[in-house]
């Protein structure tokens, strides 16, 4: 089938009132960029949905790289006819013809423009007759057919489609504004970017690694994982702290049950202050609530409170199944379990307070001068831009 169109639903997007056109404008800018390898195709937006205009473009592999832009309630392929009944029978007819297997079918007319002269049941029954008189062994089945034809009459033109093909849902990446995420070579953080695209944020991260303790293969597995997310939104700009110098110290100068505390509110320290210079106003975490030492409420009590900034951490109250789940489900698992060390991990005490209690990580924390330290790391950053890769390279990519 020659299908033209590919229509796009907006789902959630509906609800937001004035801002909708906001976030129409802002889901078409990420559609634009995440199809950029399909040259022909053009978008046109309207009010409730988006029209992808083929021009030969392939509908099968669009589809599938628009199932991972937020914002993208549901779509389906689409033929566009002329606003006039024998275009409409013409084209339905041929698209019951060429689907395979079909035994059933029912018609579902909806006339938005109430020029088009023939009312919508009226209508589906002499589309259904159309179709019967001119097909063999094919019947009519209201409640579940094998294919469901719907022609969408609207002013500028009536478009048939079929399928309806599941979106990725959430809002498009960019209308919630920015936030800057604690990216590790782990599991959950890249999961929490992910969760938190979903919503509509943009991400920049902030990864700490410590030189010569943490491998060059571990950075880049970090690099990987900010390519995958980058996947699902924009480019990420990824901040690269090196971490070694100021672990040390607090090695050195903290308690060892004091310390992965310690370490943990210099971390948000600096993250903050790489979000304030970049005009970013939250900040994200993996945490979920009781995974290890550092992630009590305790814990994440003490390390909170060097900053006013919002942290956001969509994994508080998941299991660690769950967000394994989501991981492999986005792709992101096997960069993951790659066993290279982390920062953290280098550094770790045989055993954290489970509990730290505030007053007393601020007493042991005077040992450290933490202006100065910031001062120090601020400027020993690194900053790199991931993009994702487009569709040639990832299959290069796969072969080899
Ligand atoms: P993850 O799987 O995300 O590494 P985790 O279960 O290992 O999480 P922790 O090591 O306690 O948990 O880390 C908690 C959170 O702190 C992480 O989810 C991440 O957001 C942040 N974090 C940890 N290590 C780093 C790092 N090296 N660079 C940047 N952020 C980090
Ligand atoms: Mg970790």
């Amino acid at each position: 089938m020659q299908y033209d169109h590919i229509v796009i639903r907006y789902g959630e997007l509906t609800l937001k009132g004035q801002n909708r056109k906001y976030f129409i404008n802002q889901l078409a800018d990420n559609m634009r960029k995440a199809l950029r390898s399909f040259p022909n195709i053009k978008l046109n937006k309207t009010r409730d949905r988006m029209y992808i205009v083929l021009n030969g473009e392939d509908p099968k592999a669009i589809m599938e790289r628009c199932q991972s832009i937020f914002g993208i309630h549901n779509m389906s392929v689409a033929l566009k006819v002329a606003n006039e009944e024998e275009a409409i029978k013409e084209a339905a007819l041929k698209l019951l013809k060429e689907s395979e297997k079909i035994q059933t079918f029912k018609v579902t007319t909806k006339r938005s423009n109430k020029d088009f002269p023939i009312g919508s049941q009226q209508f589906n029954q002499i589309l259904g007759s159309h179709l019967l008189v001119n097909t063999e062994g094919i019947t009519v089945d209201v409640h579940q057919p094998d294919l469901e034809i719907t022609i969408d009459i609207r002013q500028e033109a009536t478009f048939l489609t079929s399928e309806k093909v599941d979106g990725a849902g959430g809002l498009p990446v960019g209308s919630s504004g920015k936030s800057l995420l604690l990216l590790s070579g782990g599991i959950d953080s890249p999961v929490a970017g992910y969760l938190a695209m979903k919503r509509g944020v943009e991400l920049e991260a902030i990864h700490f690694h410590s030189p010569p303790y943490t491998s060059e293969r571990a950075k880049e597995k970090v690099l990987d994982l900010a390519e995958k997310l980058a996947f699902y939104g924009r480019p990420i700009r990824i901040h690269l702290v090196p971490f070694t110098v100021l672990q040390q110290t607090i090695h050195r100068e903290i308690p060892h049950g004091y310390s992965m505390t310690v370490m943990r509110r210099m971390m948000m320290r600096i993250a903050e202050a790489v979000a304030k210079r970049r005009g970013i106003l939250s900040i994200v975490t993996g945490e979920s609530l009781g995974q290890v030492a550092s992630q009590t409420m305790e814990s994440m009590h003490a390390i909170n409170a060097v900053t006013n900034y919002p942290v956001v951490r969509p994994l508080v109250t998941m299991d660690k199944k769950e967000i394994i789940a989501i991981s492999e489900q986005v792709d992101m698992y096997n960069i993951s379990i790659r066993p290279y060390e982390d920062c953290c991990t280098v550094f770790v005490p045989k055993q954290p307070k489970t509990k730290p209690r505030l007053e007393k990580v601020e007493q042991f924390e005077v040992k450290i001068n933490v202006e100065k330290e910031l001062e120090t790391i601020l400027p020993l950053i690194e900053t790199v831009t991931i993009e994702a890769k487009n569709e040639q390279q990832q299959e290069l990519d796969d072969l080899f």
